[in-house]
């Protein structure tokens, strides 16, 4: 591809930017994309790069993708934003009924919001107004499990795991929630009361007080890329019916097809009272989110005072964000994507199997389009970061996890390239 590029200003960023948890006095280095397209990255010297991440999840569909361009094209000769107070606008209602259409039947009302952190806010806000308004007012804490990841704003942060969330770095500015142990039965095998015992515990004796369990079905992300059994999903919907407690299920990371179902909670047949939505719903185009609720919470939360849902971001369901949104649902539907997630699992299976024996390597596993390389001790960043580039892929690991997600549309012959530079990588470290 022969796209104009001007050269970046590399010192320029490094003494100016900050990029994700990085320190500002010592900057890990940072690699140059030009552009982008297919299941490719270019740098700016030329160097094109097979993407393994989907950018953080979100870019199931590649990059520059014509239909995901024509549908912000044609929706920015319209508008690219109006307020959404007082307003409305094609885009939002069509994505509203998608998404409507392809969640659990009960999910019946949409609230739009600008990223996966802000839906997790949301979420919470809404379960706190819920029992508010009938008059459940010690509910105001949260209940979660270990290993879990939910955003980085403030009320998102208190319910991530409290080690890797760094808790006792913001201890007395953030609320307290509980937590129950990780989810620690298998994919494939059914939970023993054993599993269950300490969230079991835990709702009998703070329920009076616990407004929601939030928690990530099947895969726990960046937490620590743990896939747990949808068993547990079942036993937790009980046990939060019987306790009073309502039930959060943040599918950000696992939504639209990534773990092999659309949502990862039809692996379990479990419906959430409020769900989230983010990461893929725009193709990894913008950023957008959702929050999805009950007519029951909805319209619990109209009852009470002061009889309206306390939040509206300025960016609330952006038009250009919604329309790309909805095509590329429309795009998901067009395909047998589900073959795709089963051809990219047997592929990240058979392509990460050789990491097994290796000395470094703790575990490895795969679930639909997500296979992880845990290690024994965390990696080198900055020399991992540039193994990778020389081998012309695209992998950011963190932690001890070196991670795959790639778009659903990679080729056999690139996943097999991407995987075994994986193994060559983890082989070499250490
Ligand atoms: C990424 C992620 C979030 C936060 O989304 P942002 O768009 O980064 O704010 C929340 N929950 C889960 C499960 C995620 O993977």
């Amino acid at each position: 591809m022969s796209i104009p590029f001007t050269t970046i200003d590399l010192d320029f960023d490094r003494t100016h930017l900050w990029h994700p948890y990085t320190s500002v006095t010592n900057p890990l280095p940072v690699y140059p994309v030009s552009c982008a397209y297919d299941v490719f990255l270019e740098l700016e010297d030329g160097r094109r790069l097979i993407d393994g991440m989907s950018s953080w999840w979100a870019a199931i569909h590649g990059y520059n993708h014509p239909l995901l361009n024509e549908a912000v094209v044609t929706q920015l000769q319209r508008m690219s934003h109006v307020m959404f107070g007082g307003l409305t606008h094609e885009p939002a209602v069509t994505l509203a009924k998608q998404l409507i259409a392809l969640t659990p039947e009960p999910l019946q009302k949409v609230f739009f919001s600008d990223s996966g952190s802000v839906s997790v806010e949301v979420a919470i806000k809404m379960a706190f107004q819920y029992w508010s308004a009938l008059g459940e007012k010690r509910k105001i804490r949260m209940l979660t499990v270990r290993s879990g990841y939910h955003g980085d704003t403030f009320a998102a942060m208190s319910v991530c795991d409290p080690e890797t969330g760094m808790h006792s770095l913001f201890k007395g500015t953030m609320p307290e929630h509980f937590f129950a142990e990780a989810p620690a039965c298998r994919f494939s095998e059914p939970c023993t009361e054993e599993h269950l015992a300490d969230l079991s515990l835990k709702l009998e004796r703070h329920h009076s007080e616990i407004a929601a369990v939030i928690i990530e079905p099947v895969v726990q992300g960046a937490g620590g890329m743990r896939f747990y059994s949808p068993h547990y999903l079942r036993r937790l919907r009980e046990l939060c019916d019987r306790h009073h407690v309502l039930l959060i299920f943040d599918e950000i990371a696992t939504g639209f097809g990534r773990t092999g179902k659309m949502f990862a909670l039809e692996h379990a047949g479990v419906v959430p009272d409020i769900m989230c939505v983010g990461k893929a719903l725009t193709g990894g185009y913008m950023t957008l989110a959702a929050t999805l609720t009950t007519e029951r919470v909805a319209e619990t939360i109209s009852s009470g005072t002061p009889g309206l849902f306390m939040h509206g971001p300025t960016f609330m369901a952006n038009p250009l964000a919604c329309a790309v949104a909805s095509a590329s649902i429309r795009l998901l539907e067009s395909y047998d994507w589900q073959a795709s997630v089963l051809r990219l699992e047997a592929g990240l299976r058979k392509g990460l199997e050789p990491c097994t024996p290796s000395g470094n390597v703790a575990d490895v596993r795969v679930l639909g389009a997500i296979g992880v390389v845990e290690l024994h001790r965390p990696v080198d960043m900055a020399s991992i970061q540039k193994q990778f580039v020389d081998k012309g892929v695209w992998v950011r690991p963190f932690g001890r996890l070196v991670y795959l997600m790639p778009p659903f549309i990679m080729r056999d012959e690139e996943l097999r390239i991407l995987t075994a530079a994986v193994c060559e990588v983890v082989d070499t470290i250490g």
